[in-house]
């Protein structure tokens, strides 16, 4: 039996439709713009293309987008000027700063510079906190977006045994939090852990996010289980050329899976319509307004 395919790309225009409609409904009852504001610092190509895409989605679903792109040779001090200016901006409700910054700029520094109600990437240590203790946060896209393909496959998480593989604070952590608060029962995997295929197996659902090409095999996942690939990692072709692998073997496990996402078109277009959800969170917890559950 083959996998059901879930099919980000599909979500991800649902989830952005839905969104235009809030911000329309937000522009109508209280007369408010959501904006997001980007910041690039340097000329790294992939970055670049992440930017223009972030920028031309915000505008589509009729939300403000707000670029600065930097150059590479610009202070911290400047750029943290500049955040503190978008901090108190009316119309700027999200911030992103897209990451990795170059080498003399800390990113640390400048994350915990944002404030934490317009941190859209929800990397700062209150919404990380906030997010631990099971209150309301801004929470990181991709866990986000991996949450909301998790439940177009189970509507509700309930109980369900939870393997999260990679414990980064952009991606696994989240993820675990975000699951715990699903009421799933989750372990948490990473470099140290001991017989790794096992744990895997136990798992309902599999979210994998190392950065290893092709490491989960089919062997590792239990069959039937919902498997969700957030590993981006471009291999070389045996024709030339390079190619998009996740970091499990999507040939195999699909004959193994339940339900499993692809790498490209799975994790990777939830996250930018997860980054405009969070700028109408933003946008609302400013009014005062309740958050749709
Ligand atoms: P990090 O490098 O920050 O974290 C990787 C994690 O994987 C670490 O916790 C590490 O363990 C663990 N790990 C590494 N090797 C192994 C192994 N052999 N067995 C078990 N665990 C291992 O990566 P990110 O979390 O930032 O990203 C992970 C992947 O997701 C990357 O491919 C990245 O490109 C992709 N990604 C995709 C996004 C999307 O939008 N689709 C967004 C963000 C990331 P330890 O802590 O012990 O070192």
């Amino acid at each position: 039996m083959s996998a059901r395919i879930i099919d980000g790309k599909a979500e991800a225009i649902r989830l952005r439709a839905r969104i235009a409609e809030e911000a329309a409904q937000l522009k109508r009852s209280h007369g408010v713009v959501p904006g997001l504001a980007v910041v690039l610092v340097g000329d790294d190509p992939a970055s670049e293309v992440y930017v223009r895409n972030k920028a031309t989605q915000t505008r589509e679903a009729g939300m403000a987008s707000f670029e600065y792109r930097l150059p590479a040779s610009l202070s911290e001090r400047a750029l943290l000027d500049l955040i503190e200016e978008l901090n108190v901006r009316s119309d700027v409700n999200g911030i992103l700063v897209q990451l990795p910054l170059p080498p003399h700029i800390s990113a640390e520094n400048v994350v915990n510079a944002i404030a934490p109600e317009k941190d859209v990437d929800g990397l700062h240590p209150t919404n990380a906190g906030l997010l631990a203790v099971g209150r309301p946060a801004l929470v990181p896209c991709t866990p986000l977006g991996c949450v909301i393909l998790a439940k177009t496959v189970h509507e509700n998480l309930r109980g369900m045994d939870v393997v999260v593989v990679g414990r980064s604070s952009l991606v696994g952590r989240p993820a675990a939090q975000l699951f715990i608060s699903e009421s799933c029962t989750v372990t948490v995997a990473h470099s140290a852990t001991r017989d790794l295929p096992a744990v895997c197996r136990r798992a309902d659902i599999l979210l994998v996010a190392v950065g290893r090409p092709l490491l989960v095999k089919a062997d590792w996942i239990k069959p039937g289980a919902t498997v969700i690939d957030v590993g981006i990692n471009r291999v070389a072709k045996d024709s030339g050329g390079t190619r998009l692998v996740g970091d499990v073997a999507f040939e195999e496990a699909v004959q193994v899976a339940g339900a499993i996402t692809p790498v490209p078109g799975g994790v990777g277009p939830m996250t930018i319509a997860c980054l405009l959800a969070n700028t109408i969170t933003s946008t609302k917890l400013r009014l005062g307004l309740q958050l749709a559950a």
